[in-house]
């Protein structure tokens, strides 16, 4: 420590900046400030600052002249010309960290989006020696260095692939100071490219001749259906569902033939071609109107309230949403509007755009970098006010906020769990309303239960929508019990759900058919000494996928073929159990081979806009019916759809969570919300194996107030959320000892830790080894509403603590908190 500092805490004229840095670090670090940058320097710019040798990209967070015990080095650069983030981010993202123990950095990390985040590219070059230099290098070294000296400034990424083989006589040239490694902050972005067909050539005579010569073959056919189109569509998307023709045979085989060849493009964003009439928003009924003025008093009134608004499905939550961003920007101000992820649909946004149009910005997980960029620079210079958008929108920078919707609260895509900061949209939309002064609406049908007891506690106010705009019925539920129609079955589907989607299709209805993946893994067992193939990484069976032949894992990715021999006992009984979701898949196939069927899960929908194509083509009525998981229960409208099936209604119920109740209701009053919205009425089906179960019982009757009167009752007397926050504690790494060991002295530390809150645990994850690393859990049950500061002393304690009693190796575990999704 240098002799001239003076004692911490005395002003003096030095400028000093507290910089948060891209790391799960508690801390912040702090700089001195240069001279030459005092006039410039902000709260909220980035800046580029040495850090253990070497450079990095950090953020402003804090301006002061208190002198650090420490001394402190010098930041060398400012690269921003004004914050890119505002003061009330600063302070959102500083309570994030403090309250979900997250590293500041971390947090501003996930909030800013590319080329105005922490991203840096790492450079090489070789430091030119002075002749009169005296290293001594041996043969390789001086080889290596005389080609990268000649080479100039290099990618250190490329320069490791491209010396690949060197690594050790690199290492050794930069210990010797002949390599210098230095960092870059990134400031231009990556753009989209997605790979699309074109034609390379028609060959019009020849296929017109093969033609003329016999029947065609399907690849020959779909060349042919092709002729008359100058662009191809983008064969990228599920095009071989809807028109048989488009197999990636054919295609793959049109390739072969030089007839189709494959290009990338970029993809650009184009403002959405969606009508924009403003004039033609709706009148709003009586009860709506008495909402919106609710609402619109706090939105003038520049005061945060929190708002829970409760309306079954189509009862008009969506036309109250437009009624008050409307009112917002007739006060002058902006709008965040939230939505799951997966109803980010053209569906939900046109909507919105027919009454706001250019004004908004939708910012959805397709985007590329730049799109992102370049919609976050609209926001912020105010050409756009309004954004809808999913979880992570809610950081979107909106000029004078004035409302922030959140729709489908209860869903669970509003909750991070990886990577860290690991947080809840809902709870950070609510601290950044009560920060700007600006009104939090909460849209649900079957709202969260944490949400619906703040409402009790007076932290938000209940309004109701009772009934649908239309005034349709909600459909009649039918419960199908799986037992009783053990011998009753059409395949997958219990009898009087067979006969319901062959007479809806017959009078040229829709159907949709739901199951839960979940429920249908398959997997491996050995007749003979019962054992189930498991992955040699995780505890955890392998499933079978049919289609490819193999077991794979689905928590770490491992796949091996099917074993004809059991890996125990060496017997050749070997059998397959449970019905995997492709046999489902084949079996509603073979129950309708003359129907129209299009399939959405996963494998269907990876691929860009997917999604939104499937939804479509059974939009306007290309299909009969729609099969998919839990997808198909969100958000969709279609007024041609009068039967809705659940396959498999209780899965969620083998999972042992508290949770899983509430999970299972709110699928199913989704699911049942789907069914019959406009003039015809709907029937929904439910398969279950309990059909006793509560949920199920409250879901029949489409009684959300019934269903959470008796969940509640369940969980306060054992200190469930919403009657207490739970903070999870996760021990990992690659010794079960060590594991363990570490999470019983942390247990300890936490118990002893002078506070009663129950602490549970530790115990072995649910799952107890994924990928090779031991997972060990200890949950502390803490006040629900438990103040920030108090949280955050708690924690604090508990790590310093921790550190100065914690066992050897115990460096190897990796700890991680998160509070529990609620
Ligand atoms: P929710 O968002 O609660 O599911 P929506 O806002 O989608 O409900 O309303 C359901 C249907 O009723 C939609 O087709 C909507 O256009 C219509 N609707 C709701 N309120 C009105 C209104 N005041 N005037 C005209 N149509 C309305
Ligand atoms: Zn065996
Ligand atoms: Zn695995």
């Amino acid at each position: 420590m240098s002799e001239d500092l003076t004692p911490y805490g005395t002003a003096t004229n030095t400028l000093y900046a507290d910089i948060a840095l891209p790391m799960a670090v508690r801390e912040v670090f702090t700089y001195e400030v240069p001279q030459e940058l005092h006039p410039s320097a902000k709260a909220g710019m980035r800046a580029w600052v040495p850090l253990r040798g070497r450079m990095s990209i950090g953020m402003i967070v804090r301006l002061h002249h208190n002198v650090p015990s420490f001394k402190t080095k010098q930041m060398r650069r400012l690269l921003d010309d004004s914050p890119v983030l505002s003061a009330q981010m600063l302070e959102l993202t500083e309570w994030m960290h403090r309250f979900y123990v997250a590293g500041w950095g971390e947090v501003i990390q996930s909030a800013l989006p590319a080329g105005l985040n922490f991203s840096a590219v790492t450079y090489i070059k070789a430091v030119p020696q002075p002749p009169e230099a005296v290293v001594s290098l041996t043969k390789t070294e001086q080889q290596l260095y005389d080609e990268v000296l000649e080479l100039g400034t290099y990618s250190f990424k490329e320069a490791q692939q491209r010396w690949s083989s060197s690594q050790r006589v690199m290492a050794s040239l930069r210990k010797k100071g002949l390599l210098e490694l230095w960092d870059e902050p990134q400031l231009d972005m990556s753009t989209k490219v997605e790979s699309v067909w074109i034609w390379k050539d028609k060959k019009q005579a020849e296929i017109q001749q093969r033609a003329s010569s016999g029947k065609l073959n399907k690849w020959e056919k779909a060349w042919m259906g092709l002729l008359n189109e100058d662009v191809l569509p983008a064969a990228t998307g599920p095009l071989n569902s809807i028109n048989d023709a488009f197999t990636p045979y054919s295609l793959k085989r049109l390739q072969k033939e030089g007839v189709l060849g494959k290009t990338e493009r970029e993809v650009t964003a184009s403002e959405p071609n969606f009508a924009y009439k403003p004039e033609s928003i709706s009148e709003l009924n009586e009860n709506q109107q008495q909402l919106v003025d609710t609402i619109g008093e706090a939105i003038t009134q520049n005061r945060y309230e929190k708002f829970l608004l409760y309306g079954i499905t189509g009862s008009g939550k969506t036309e109250v949403y437009i009624h008050t961003l409307k009112q917002a920007l007739e006060a002058g101000k902006g709008a965040l509007v939230l939505v799951p992820e997966i109803a980010l649909t053209p569906q939900t946004v046109r909507r919105f755009y027919l009454i706001f149009g250019p004004k908004i910005a939708i910012l959805h997980s397709r985007l590329s970098e730049r799109e992102r960029f370049d919609a976050w620079q609209a926001l912020r210079k105010g050409e756009k006010n309004i954004v809808i958008g999913a979880r992570s929108a809610v950081f979107a920078p909106i000029r004078n906020l004035g409302i922030i919707i959140i729709d489908e609260e209860h869903d669970t895509s509003y909750y991070q769990a990886d990577p860290a900061p690991r947080y809840h949209a809902r709870e950070v939309a609510a601290v950044r309303a009560f920060k700007t002064g600006s009104a939090l609406v909460m849209g649900s049908a079957t709202p969260s239960l944490v949400s619906l007891v703040e409402t009790t506690r007076k932290t938000s106010r209940l309004l109701k929508l009772p009934s649908r705009h239309s005034g349709a019925m909600l459909p009649d539920v039918k419960v199908l019990s799986l037992v009783e129609y053990k011998s009753a079955m059409r395949g997958p589907l219990a009898v009087p759900l067979y006969n319901g989607v062959v007479e809806a299709v017959d009078r040229g209805e829709q159907v949709i058919l739901l199951y839960n993946r979940r429920g249908f893994a398959s997997f491996m067992q050995c007749e003979a000494c019962g054992d189930v193939v498991e992955c040699p990484h995780c505890s955890v069976s392998l499933t079978y996928h049919k289609r490819q032949q193999h077991l794979r894992c689905h928590y770490c990715g491992y796949s091996t073929g099917v074993p004809y021999t059991c890996p125990s006992c060496d017997s050749h009984e070997m059998k397959m159990q449970g019905s995997g979701t492709q046999q489902v898949e084949d079996e509603l196939g073979q129950l309708f081979p003359e129907y129209r069927v299009l399939r959405m899960d996963q494998d269907t929908t990876s691929r860009k806009n997917a999604h939104d194509r499937i939804l479509s083509a059974f939009g306007r009525g290309e299909a009969d019916i729609l099969i998919g998981t839990q997808l198909v229960a969100k958000g969709l409208d279609f007024p041609n759809v009068t039967v809705v099936g659940v396959i498999n209604a209780d899965t969620e119920l083998a999972f042992p969570s508290y949770r899983s109740s509430e999970r299972m209701f709110q699928l199913l009053s989704q699911v049942a919300g789907r069914s019959g919205r406009a003039a015809k009425k709907g029937v929904v089906y439910l398969q279950t194996k309990q059909p006793e179960h509560f949920a199920i019982r409250f879901a029949k009757e489409h009684d959300y107030e019934g269903f959470a009167r008796q969940e509640l009752s369940v969980r306060k007397p054992l200190l469930y959320p919403p009657y207490s926050r739970i903070l999870q504690f996760s021990f990992k790494g690659k010794d079960s000892n060590q594991v363990r060991l570490t999470a019983e002295q942390f247990t300890r530390v936490i118990e002893q830790a002078g506070t009663s809150y129950p602490v549970l645990g530790p115990t072995p994850d649910v799952i107890e080894r994924i990928n090779d690393e031991f997972r060990w859990i200890t949950l502390m049950k803490l006040p629900p509403d438990i103040k920030t500061a108090k949280l955050q002393r708690l924690c604090e304690h508990i790590y310093t603590w921790f550190d100065k009693t914690k066992p050897d190796g115990a460096s190897t575990v990796r700890i991680t908190l998160s509070h529990e999704m609620i």
